[in-house]
């Protein structure tokens, strides 16, 4: 056969050499490489005719020109184009599949296990479909200057609408070790004229036209794996969904997504279960100070008084300010009896207690306490203080004071106190007192 002389200043091709690897083997010949040679050893009858004839052949990709030059392949050597016309005569576009990827479920599986910690539970398949999505190879002669004068061989990868494919997906997909496809996927003939146009296009988008030189549109068929992983923790169970290229979850590349909720929206691949039956990211969990149990941080509410973290079920509002705090943090006001914040108070009293201001008795809060409690109105001088639960009133003749605790919504008496005018000490009123000051 007659091939063209080397380039006596290049090193191996190994792109061409690849291409031609799989070209060789996609129309039906028995080949392997050695170093930098491809060995055949078997050509189809019907391919010996438009390769001159042979039925075995050695294919030398030197890195020196030194070499038996009769069997030296370049770009401009006819067996190439011969190959490609005979490939596009009988199949329109070339067939093709990563050398390496995986081609079970079971190898995408535990991968994709092994990307999360669930304490205390496991992780399985909830349904997994391992399927062959294309993309596109186009393989060209790149006569541009950025080929240093001396044309190359290139393939460049699109997804079926054109979109390139970036150089670590190439890799990672295993797109530069093809091998020709073994198994029958159908594809009818609109399809695949279909796809080469695709690809033709987005060929022109990248070289000037006559700067490159379309050779092959080669479908590449990798394996996409899509499903459902079922996470189980006691009787707590959930599920997270993943999709992605096959090989990219066995190389590790790209991980099945994490699980996230509201109180940790970045997510997370630990995986924990809360006291109420919920799996959720582990970085979410927190336990409730009050009650010991393992719930999501955002279900609980933080003490504005304590800074403590529990569950709302522990919380009331202070009466003076209106604060969310811990039932358990409450203290008692010295004066008014009720259970307030303690930021609320000062030297025992809260601030409700700390604001009694002068009153007079044509006010509508003392017209209304007066109303109830007719007796009330002997007293000449009031002092009046307002809490969201109750009203603290000081009443004051010549030398006697009553302190009077009423709540605000129906108007029953919480403390009833006496006092002198030259003491702050309040006495507990007796029953006595009480006939006598109220009814
Ligand atoms: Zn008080």
């Amino acid at each position: 056969m007659s091939l063209s002389p080397p380039d006596t200043a290049s090193k191996t091709d190994s792109e061409l050499l690849e291409f031609m690897l799989w070209l060789l083997a996609a129309l039906g010949c028995k080949c392997r490489r050695q170093d930098e040679t491809i060995v055949v050893e078997f050509v189809p009858d019907s391919l010996r005719p438009k390769i001159g004839g042979d039925a075995a052949l050695k294919l030398e990709f030197p890195a020196t020109g030194a070499i038996d030059q009769a069997s030296v392949v370049t770009l401009d050597s006819p067996i190439i184009r011969s190959l490609i016309d005979e490939l596009k005569a009988t199949q329109i576009v070339g067939r093709a599949a990563p050398a390496d990827q995986p081609e079970s479920v079971r190898e995408v599986s535990q991968r994709l296990f092994d990307a999360y910690t669930v304490d205390g539970g496991s992780v399985h398949l909830g349904g997994c479909t391992l399927e062959d999505r294309a993309v596109l190879r186009v393989t060209y002669v790149d006569r541009s200057d950025a080929a240093k004068m001396k044309p190359r061989l290139r393939q460049h990868f699109v997804t079926l609408s054109g979109e390139p494919l970036s150089t670590s997906l190439v890799e990672s997909l295993g797109l530069k070790h093809l091998v020709p496809l073994t198994r029958s996927i159908r594809m009818a003939d609109d399809q695949r004229e279909r796809w080469k146009h695709i690809a033709e296009t987005a060929i022109k988008g990248l070289v000037r036209g006559n700067e490159s030189d379309v050779l092959l549109t080669t479908v590449v068929w990798c394996k996409f794996a899509e499903g459902k992983l079922a996470f189980v923790i006691g009787d707590a169970t959930t599920a997270i969904g993943f999709s992605g290229w096959a090989q990219l979850f066995v190389d590790g590349s790209e991980k099945p997504p994490a699980l996230v909720c509201e109180s940790y929206p970045q997510g997370s691949h630990h995986l924990a279960a809360t006291d109420d039956g919920r799996i959720v990211p582990f970085e979410a969990v927190v336990t409730c100070s009050e009650s010991g149990k393992r719930v999501l941080s955002g279900d609980l509410e933080t003490c504005q008084a304590t800074g403590s973290k529990a569950l709302p079920e522990f919380f009331v509002s202070c009466p003076t300010s209106g604060a969310r705090v811990l039932r358990t943090s409450l203290v008692a006001c010295a004066t008014c009896q009720q259970m307030v914040s303690p930021t609320s108070c000062d030297a025992r009293q809260c601030s409700g207690c700390r604001s009694l201001a002068k009153v007079s008795k044509n006010d509508p809060r003392m017209a209304r306490v007066l109303d109830e409690y007719p007796k009330l109105d002997r007293w000449p001088r009031w002092k009046l203080a307002e809490t969201n639960a109750a009203y603290v009133l000081v009443a004051s003749s010549l030398a006697k004071r009553l302190l009077i605790v009423i709540d605000k919504h129906d108007l029953e008496v919480l403390r009833l106190a006496k006092g002198s005018y030259f003491s702050t000490k309040w006495t507990e009123a007796t029953e006595l007192d009480r006939t006598a000051c109220l009814q």
